[in-house]
């Protein structure tokens, strides 16, 4: 069950206060990596998210969404994109901005890394503010490619990541498999 499945998961995150700094409560996934039944329950009801959206390409946001998203590319048989922060990927890239709290970041892929239509499904880890899959999405779209959807273990509802991103989510599905 859905329920089942969100128990098994929240079971194998590990709350890190003050990680990487005061206040902060970083949502640590090493335990569920370190779970086999628990890493393929999560791999497998990502991989389920392809075929009901028809996606044709799975992108993974460094670093968490690499080790995410790749076994759910597989199971699913679907090819995969990483999206790297700036300066990593050899050749020609397409490069997003986006504000942090303090200072700015970016991110890149390759530019040859997504064909015109293809349909992409966003994984990564957790949703905090957004910033980083708006700025994937903007990626997406900057590459001629759909946006069929971003998926995260878990959404951090307080920081209204959800909101942030509807305006370039235009329609397609946010899921979060655990909420808080
Ligand atoms: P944001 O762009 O604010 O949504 O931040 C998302 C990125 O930062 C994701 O790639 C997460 O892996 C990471 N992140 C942000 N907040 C947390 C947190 N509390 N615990 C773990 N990872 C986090």
């Amino acid at each position: 069950t859905e329920q089942g499945l969100r128990e098994l998961l929240l079971g194998h995150i590990r709350d890190v206060p003050d990680y990487p700094k005061p206040g902060v409560v970083f949502k640590d996934i090493a335990p569920l990596l370190a779970d086999a039944p628990a890493f393929a329950a999560l791999t497998d009801a990502f991989a389920e998210l392809c075929e009901h959206y028809a996606v044709d390409k799975v992108m993974g946001l460094e670093a968490r969404g690499f080790i995410l998203g790749a076994p759910v590319a597989v199971r699913a048989g679907r090819g995969f994109v990483p999206v790297r922060k700036a300066g990593k990927l050899p050749g020609e890239t397409l490069s997003q901005a986006y504000d942090l709290e303090y200072g700015s970041a970016e991110i890149e892929i390759q530019a040859d890394a997504l064909a015109a239509g293809d349909r992409v499904l966003v994984i990564d880890d957790v949703l905090a503010t957004g910033g980083t899959a708006e700025a994937s999405l903007e990626l997406i779209r900057r590459a001629g490619a759909e946006v069929a959807g971003v998926a995260v273990l878990m959404e951090l509802g307080f920081l209204a990541g959800r909101q942030r991103l509807e305006r370039s989510l235009a329609g397609a599905p946010l899921h979060a498999l655990i909420t808080v």
